[in-house]
């Protein structure tokens, strides 16, 4: 996103004609481009960056989008997995029924759907673990922080699915 210096560690089609093409953005940006997901209905993906342009805030003049890409997240179950997670980072989907409430939010970290299993779960957290690793992000303070969230989630989900292990 232009003007955003946050690692690009999220992936989103450049529009319905390009589903195969992707920006990547930050967290807090995927989700924004995934919660206007609709407006961009139809549009091609040279009017979406165009759009994306326009808004306030996103005013610098370059689009770093080679340095952003940075060749993260190249191997299929990692892009994968985050699908799934940027999915699931758009438009708040309505509390499923039968969701314990205390597993929503890391349920929603993990991009995951209720009802899981110990194996989706470590599967599905060893793609993002890997993903967010500070090495793998130079060293970046922000997915050092999206690490520790996505450890605190897991071993949330983890506990809760087999109460008889414990979680270091
Ligand atoms: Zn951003």
């Amino acid at each position: 996103m232009p003007g955003c210096d946050h690692s690009a560690a999220y992936r989103a089609p450049k529009s319905r004609d390009a589903l195969r093409e992707y920006w990547w953005f930050c967290l807090d940006h995927v989700r924004q481009y995934n919660a206007r997901w609709d407006f961009y209905k139809g549009m091609s993906a040279e009017a979406i960056e165009q759009e994306l342009r326009r808004d306030a805030g996103w005013q610098r003049p370059t689009w770093p989008l080679g340095r952003l890409g940075g060749g993260q997240a190249s191997t299929d179950d990692l892009e994968a997995a985050i699908d799934g997670f940027v999915h699931s980072a758009s438009a708040p989907r309505s509390p499923r029924l039968g969701t314990p409430p205390e597993l929503r939010q890391p349920l929603e970290i993990l991009g995951l759907d209720w009802p899981t299993d110990v194996a989706t779960a470590k599967s599905r957290y060893k793609s993002l673990a890997k993903q967010h690793h500070p090495d793998a992000n130079g060293g970046d303070r922000a997915a050092e922080e999206r690490l520790k969230q996505i450890n605190l989630a897991y071993a949330t989900l983890r506990a809760w699915l087999r109460p008889e292990i414990k979680v270091a």
